[in-house]
């Protein structure tokens, strides 16, 4: 049994912040439990509890496609390894065969280990955040710290959120152009140590959630080879992505190359180290404005920095609309036309439509757990307007298979293309054919990825 000592015995929930450099969590986490313990734990599955209205049980998906799964056990061993070099160990609570609530572990956890403090990250994830309140609610003495580890801003820096994007942009460029403000944004210190682990873990080494790589999904991921793929997760990866992307001319022609559908260099593929929190915005941040230093300041240069506020848009959108982001009327007043259709959604997941863009698209996020943005705006479109489906049937595919699944992004990008969002013009239709013409004009991607049917089909 452990032994309560002078210090604290702190535990930090990771979430969306697997890493340890610029991790104000962290940092406040080893501050706080300097002369106690610290538990680092990352919890799979904690949304089991909350009810029927999460979107993964409302819209039927049960387990996570394999290169999601795979993207994450890359990252949290990375991050296992850092915090080992640091002098503690992650902890990965997940269902077992006896314990099949990863809720009930975690109570366990913080009630054995006698937990005085816990530490996350602000978190857009209005799900995730009522298993915070649920948590507060049966531990009420302990004290709660909440830092920002996702966004640019602590909080949202306007009064209100505009109703578009462009609107947001405007004002935030008006008052808070980090891109060209005179100091770099503050990076928060890596600690140098960390406080060590309960002894009562260490002394039993075989502890069952102690992290082993691949423990979740193993299975699943021998099962269904993966393509082999440049996402590698881990914040390792993504530091090495980050340098040799500015260390190359891409970002100098971002903007001419961002819509290409499948070239790696043609759009930064930041997005899935920076869902899961293994690279920070802020640090992507600087070694852009350090980019615009040091090599060319242009159009392009500036374009990577207006789709960061794009997603800092969609963070804020999330956080003020709460669970409107999975309402099927969204934000409006009014519930489109649309509905589920299950044939067709089959046909639409497997990428089986009568559309070879759309196809082909639909085959390699379920190959690699990757889409380009012009793909994801395709398939999306072909889902509501071709194929008259329920929107939110479409974000729930996509939740569990993007590699770079973010709530605000996913769900705050499918209402606006579905008209229920922030888009004050209405829903967008895209012509496929005009589209394939202009993005695949030789057939090279169709064909890369088997997007033409079998006659019989
Ligand atoms: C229907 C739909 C669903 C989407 N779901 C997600 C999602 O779950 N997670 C996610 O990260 N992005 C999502 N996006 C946004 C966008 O498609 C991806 O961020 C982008 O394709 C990732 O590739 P990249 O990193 O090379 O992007 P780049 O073009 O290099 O952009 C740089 C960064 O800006 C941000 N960004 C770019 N476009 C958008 C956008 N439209 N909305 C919000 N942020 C953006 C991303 O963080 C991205 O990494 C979605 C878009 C659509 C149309």
């Amino acid at each position: 049994m452990f032994h309560q000592l002078s210090g604290k015995n702190v535990l930090i929930l990771f979430h969306n912040d697997l890493r340890v450099m610029d991790n104000a969590t962290l940092s406040k986490a080893a501050k706080l439990s300097r002369d106690g313990r610290l538990l680092l734990v990352y919890a799979s599955s904690l949304m089991d509890i909350l009810d029927n209205q999460n979107s993964q049980a409302a819209y039927h998906y049960d387990t996570m496609g394999v290169a999601r799964q795979q993207f994450l056990q890359e990252s949290l061993a990375d991050l296992n390894t850092s915090l080992e070099l640091l002098g503690n160990k992650l902890l990965h609570l997940h269902k077992t065969p006896t314990s099949p609530n990863t809720f009930m572990q975690l109570n366990e956890l913080i009630e054995a280990q006698q937990v005085t403090d816990i530490c996350v990250s602000q978190t857009a994830d209005y799900y995730q955040n009522q298993i915070y309140v649920r948590l507060q609610n049966k531990h009420p003495q302990i004290r709660w710290h909440i830092e920002t580890t996702a966004t640019l801003f602590d909080e949202l820096p306007l009064d209100d959120l505009p109703k578009s994007f462009t609107q947001f942009r405007k004002k935030i460029e008006a008052d808070y152009d980090l891109l060209h403000a005179a100091q770099d944004i503050a990076i928060c210190a890596t600690p140098e140590r960390l406080a060590p682990i309960p002894e009562s873990l260490v002394d039993r080494c075989e502890y069952e959630y102690f992290f082993k790589a691949g423990e979740d999904n193993a299975q699943a991921i021998s099962q269904q080879k993966q393509q082999s793929s440049n996402f590698k997760g881990g914040e390792s990866n993504g530091l090495n992505h980050l340098k040799s992307y500015f260390n190359s001319d891409a970002p100098s022609t971002y903007k001419i190359t961002r819509n290409a559908l499948d070239e790696w260099t043609h759009s930064t593929k930041f997005s899935a180290w920076l869902a899961n929190g293994s690279l920070s915005v802020n640090t992507i941040l600087n070694r852009l404005r350090r980019y615009e230093r040091d090599v060319i300041a242009n159009d392009s240069t500036y374009w990577i920095w207006f789709e960061l506020l794009r997603r800092e848009y969609f963070y804020w959108y999330a956080v003020t609309h709460q669970q409107k982001l999975f309402w099927f009327k969204g934000i409006g007043q009014h519930t489109p036309s649309t509905q589920l259709d299950q044939k067709k959604l089959e046909q639409w997941r497997n990428g089986d439509t009568a559309y070879p863009i759309v196809n082909a698209c639909m085959h390699q996020l379920k190959a690699t757990g990757y889409m380009s943005n012009r793909g994801r705006q395709l398939v999306a479109s072909c889902f509501i307007h071709e194929l008259g489906l329920d929107w939110r049937y479409g974000a729930t595919y996509f939740e569990q298979h993007l590699i770079d699944y973010d709530v605000a992004s996913n769900w705050g990008n499918w209402q606006y293309l579905a008209g229920v969002g922030a888009d004050p013009r209405g829903c967008r239709q895209f012509n496929l054919d005009k589209q394939t013409q202009q993005y695949d004009p030789n057939g090279k991607f169709i064909h890369q990825w088997q997007g033409v049917l079998k006659q019989d089909s």
